[in-house]
Parts: C-alpha cells; sequence; structure tokens
C-alpha cells in the first residue's frame, strides 16, 4: 500500500477491524447503488469516500429543484443534468481513485441480470415496490447479498439479505401491495436527514459485508423513528416456504 493511500485512509486502518488488510479488501470491491436520490446520495458518498474501488450508479432520473432538500450529491448547478452524471461528478471530486460505471437508465427486468453481475454487494436506495421486489428477486436468483432500505415521513427500516443466512424481502413482505403501485412516491414526504441516516447504515452494511467484520442486518429488521429518536429491531421470521423468490 503506498503512502498516499495510508494517509487518505489513516482513520480507517488504524482500526483493529480494518487495518491495511481491510483497506485493500475494500479497493478490491464493487458496489452498485440503485437510486441516486435521498438514499443513494449518502450511501454513494460514504462509499466512495472510504475507499470501495469500483462504484456502479443506476438512475434514470434528472436533477430537479425539490431533490436538494435531500439528494445530497446533487447542487443547484445540477439541476436538468442526467443524477448519474450529477453523482458521478460529486463522488470523483470527493475521491478521484474511484472507477465509476455509469447506468443512466432505468432497472427492468432486461438489464437487471447483467449490472448485478458485475458487483459484489447491491444497495437498494429506490423508492418504489416494483424496484425493491425486482432487486430482491434478482439477487436471490443470483446469490448477490443486498441492502434493503425503506423511508417515508420520519421513518425508516433497513434489513439485509445475504445467500443463504435468512429470509429474504418477498419472504417479509410478500407481494407488491395492489394500491402502492398507483401512488407516486415523489409526492410522499420525507424529512431529508431520516435519508441520510438510512442510506449511511445501507453504506455501513455493505463495508462490513465486503469486510467480513460484525453483524449484519440478517433476520433482523432494524426501524427508525426520528420523531421518537428510537431505533427498534425486528426480529424476523426464517426463509417464508411460500416464497416466490426463494423457492
Ligand atoms: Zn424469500
Amino acid at each position: 500500500m503506498n503512502g498516499k493511500i495510508k494517509e487518505r485512509y489513516s482513520r480507517q486502518i488504524v482500526i483493529s477491524e480494518i487495518g491495511e488488510e481491510g483497506q485493500e479488501k475494500l479497493g478490491n470491491s464493487s458496489v452498485l447503488v440503485i437510486g441516486c436520490g435521498g438514499l443513494g446520495s449518502p450511501a454513494a458518498i460514504y462509499l466512495a469516500s472510504s475507499g470501495i474501488g469500483r462504484i456502479g450508479l443506476v438512475d434514470d432520473d434528472i436533477v430537479s429543484i425539490s431533490n436538494l432538500q435531500r439528494q445530497i450529491l446533487h447542487y443547484e448547478k445540477d439541476i436538468g443534468k442526467s443524477k448519474v452524471e450529477s453523482a458521478s461528478k460529486s463522488i470523483k471530486d470527493i475521491n478521484s481513485k474511484i472507477i465509476i460505471d455509469k447506468y443512466d437508465e432505468r432497472l427492468t427486468e432486461i438489464n437487471v441480470h447483467e449490472i448485478f453481475s458485475h458487483y459484489d454487494f447491491i444497495i437498494d436506495a429506490t423508492d418504489n415496490f416494483k424496484s425493491k421486489f425486482l432487486i430482491n428477486d434478482t439477487c436471490v436468483n443470483l446469490g448477490k447479498p443486498f441492502v434493503h432500505a425503506g423511508v417515508m415521513g420520519f421513518k425508516g427500516q433497513v434489513m439485509t439479505y445475504i445467500p443463504n443466512a435468512g429470509p429474504c424481502y418477498r419472504c417479509i413482505f410478500g407481494n407488491i401491495p395492489e394500491d402502492d403501485l398507483v401512488k407516486r412516491p415523489d409526492m410522499l414526504g420525507i424529512l431529508g436527514t431520516v435519508t441520510g441516516i438510512i442510506g449511511s447504515i445501507e453504506a455501513t452494511e455493505a463495508i462490513k459485508y465486503l469486510l467480513g467484520i460484525g453483524d449484519l442486518l440478517i433476520g433482523r429488521l432494524l426501524t427508525f423513528d426520528a420523531l421518537k429518536m428510537s431505533f427498534r429491531e425486528i426480529k424476523l421470521p426464517d426463509k417464508s416456504e411460500i416464497c416466490t423468490a426463494c423457492r
């Protein structure tokens, strides 16, 4: 490891669970962030600053002024630009050494397998059920680990899926709620700091997985309530016998 790299990550390397070996592991790792919005912003920023070697960004949206309240990868100058472009620029400003793959497209049944196959860990930073179930089913199918998160108002939730180690998102949440298909996620309220907290937890799960340290949120749903300022952990049931993804 050269001196520059050692200096950049010195506050991380000094942690006994990480060290130079762990830092090198992160440098050789790849993470895919799906959604460059409220959750994807803090997740991608922390992944980049902590030295993940390659980061993939998926989003087909453009930056609008109402995004700036929480999507901290984007600035006023980015309004009207593609989110993936804007996010990529911000990440490069933080860490120019990182390789960034830009997917300026919507995740679909057609492209999802090909995109996922290139990454060690997947981060669900989306805001709609259709994408969440697509991410889950593909990760179960390919045997890829991922972290799920959802946010609304003052609340958030996170869980991690590791192949053969616990229930998947569909085991717990079943199918897409009919009435949620028609709801416009961009019309739901959310406090910006809540996406910051939950997105940061997602990045932390990715880093821990890549380093092979600590206890992941496997079989546990972590919920956060900013008004009460409390975290709660819900123990999840085992894999569902009727889950169409796991079957
Ligand atoms: Zn399942």
